[in-house]
């Protein structure tokens, strides 16, 4: 018997009726471990109207005790670290080591999140009338849609619902339809957490069916929607009969470049890390390396090494691994035909290069891809797969200049001991965040941002919350 996932509405489980339903499968071993709703846009509107009614008292709340909500979330999250953390390998298949980071992770950014609520200020500004005072006044939106993928999926419940309930909206959570039974386990921590219904609604379902519903809903005031472009630009399509505000952060194509001057063994163990993390699905991290002619050598071969050192399998299995599955067998498939495009395209197979084998699931060997032309295929695309491929450059202009030749503007990086060409591509680099000398991996006080595809406004900091108000200026004459 698998577990059978419903719509969680106005603080209570709501039956689908007579919607279809789609199967949940562990990635490692191809078994279906649950099934939930492909909600309707009637699903759907149930829960926009419950969090629209719920806002009028929610948004009237003091800032402190909203916060206070997050708080008994986080320590919820904190006392079943473990049970979250295998919820999300099973479905998603990071390592459990990871999951119980990404599960602490997630509480340490709703208290983040809390913190901010003494802190939600407008401005006062110099009127040119005698006697008046203009106030700006930060307001909540009203009813935030939040649209999830499936690579951190715990997380970014929090991600979305931290910055929305500290400011006075209420929120509906659409998970992915990959990684929904993490978000199951949300909702059941809440219980007994006398949170007001409404506040907090989870509708589970496709993308083509819930989440084109939730996202042309008139009622919502913000889509904050994390995932690919192609689906960015439809949600976008979708707010635009609306003109509801959107919130996107879309995929990324980071560069990496490796200076002659770098610390290189610190630079191959950060960028090959980052390449079999969650196995390689991650928006942030390196996805084409520019390294410098006279190290080239030294940095594919070490990249080479560690790549081939990566042990993969099943994440609740008996092995000790260091890279689970990838999530499907079109990722798999993306993976490969990328991959093959790159070979056809003149790249050398360092180490890797095919799918691997292992009986059950999706895995592709770590691979290393040298001499990869700028104009390839695999220079452009997302990969999300443990792949590097190398191009390599003559100087720090050919460098940046290949960087920014991209569609995508999420992250990016630099390893240098010098500091003027580590101004210089922090300057000259045309992405949303610039990494030195460390991996890519954003910080919740800082503000995760991309420029072209990759997205409009972007997530945490100070400059994330206020994503989720809306300015309302005061005039008042004496
Ligand atoms: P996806 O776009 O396939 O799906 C994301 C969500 O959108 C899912 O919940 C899906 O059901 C929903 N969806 C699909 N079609 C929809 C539609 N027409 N209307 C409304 N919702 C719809 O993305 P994914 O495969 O889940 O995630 C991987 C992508 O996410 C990668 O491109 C990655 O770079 C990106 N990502 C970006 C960030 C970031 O912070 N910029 C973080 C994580 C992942």
């Amino acid at each position: 018997m698998v577990a059978v996932i419903e719509n969680y509405v106005g603080g209570v489980e709501l039956a689908s009726g007579g919607a279809g339903r789609l199967p949940v499968f562990n990635p490692a071993r191809d078994t279906v471990i649950s099934e939930m709703p492909d909600s309707s846009a009637d699903i759907v509107a149930r829960a926009v109207s419950a969090a629209k009614n719920a806002q009028k008292g929610w948004g009237k709340l003091p800032a402190i005790e909203r916060a206070a909500v997050l708080r008994k979330i986080s320590a919820k999250i904190r006392e079943n670290v473990g049970r979250i953390a295998r919820v999300i390998s099973e479905e998603q298949g990071k390592v459990l080591s990871l999951a119980e980071v990404e599960a602490a992770f997630t509480a340490d950014y709703l208290d983040y999140m809390a913190e901010w609520a003494r802190r939600i200020e407008g401005e006062v500004i110099s009127s040119d009338r005698a006697g008046e005072t203009v106030f700006l006044l930060r307001q909540p939106i009203g009813v935030v849609a939040g649209i999830l993928p499936w690579n951190f999926p715990f997380f970014l419940i929090a991600r979305k619902l931290g910055p929305a309930l500290v400011t006075g909206n209420t929120i509906v959570i659409k998970p992915s339809e990959e990684t929904p039974n993490n978000a199951a386990l949300f909702v059941e921590l809440l219980s007994g957490l006398d949170i007001p219904p409404g506040v907090i609604n989870f509708v589970y379902g496709s993308g083509r069916t819930t989440g084109a519903a939730l996202s042309s809903h008139p009622d919502v005031g913000l889509i904050s929607f994390t995932g690919s472009v192609g689906t960015g630009q439809r949600i976008m399509s979708a707010a635009a009969q609306n003109i509801t505000k959107v919130n996107l952060e879309l995929g990324g194509k980071a560069p990496a470049i490796i200076l002659a001057d770098a610390d290189i063994p610190l630079a191959v163990k950060h960028l090959a890390a980052s390449r079999t993390l969650n196995s390689g699905q991650l928006c942030n991290c390196p996805e084409r390396i520019y390294v410098e002619r006279k190290v080239a050598d030294e940095v594919v071969a070490g990249l080479s090494a560690a790549m081939k050192a990566t042990r993969y399998g099943d994440p609740l299995g008996d092995r000790e691994i260091d890279m689970g599955p990838l999530i499907n067998r079109a990722g798999l498939d993306k993976i490969r035909d990328l991959v093959d495009s790159a070979i056809r395209q003149g790249a050398e197979v360092v180490t890797g290069g095919k799918v691997a084998d292992l009986g059950e699931g999706n895995y592709f060997e770590p691979t290393v891809l040298a001499n990869c032309r700028q104009d390839s295929t695999i220079m452009h695309q997302e990969i999300f797969g443990p792949v590097i491929p190398v191009n390599i450059v003559d100087s720090l202009d050919e460098a940046i200049e290949r960087a920014n030749d991209s569609e995508y503007g999420l992250t990016s990086s630099i390893f240098t001991k010098s500091l003027s060409s580590a101004f210089r591509a922090c300057n000259e680099l045309r992405f949303g965040e610039t990494y030195v000398n460390r991996e890519h991996f954003e910080a919740m006080q800082g503000f995760h941002a991309g420029t072209r595809k990759s997205g409009i406004g972007g997530a945490d900091g100070k400059h994330g919350l206020l994503e989720y108000t809306m300015t309302h200026v005061a005039y008042i004459q004496n």
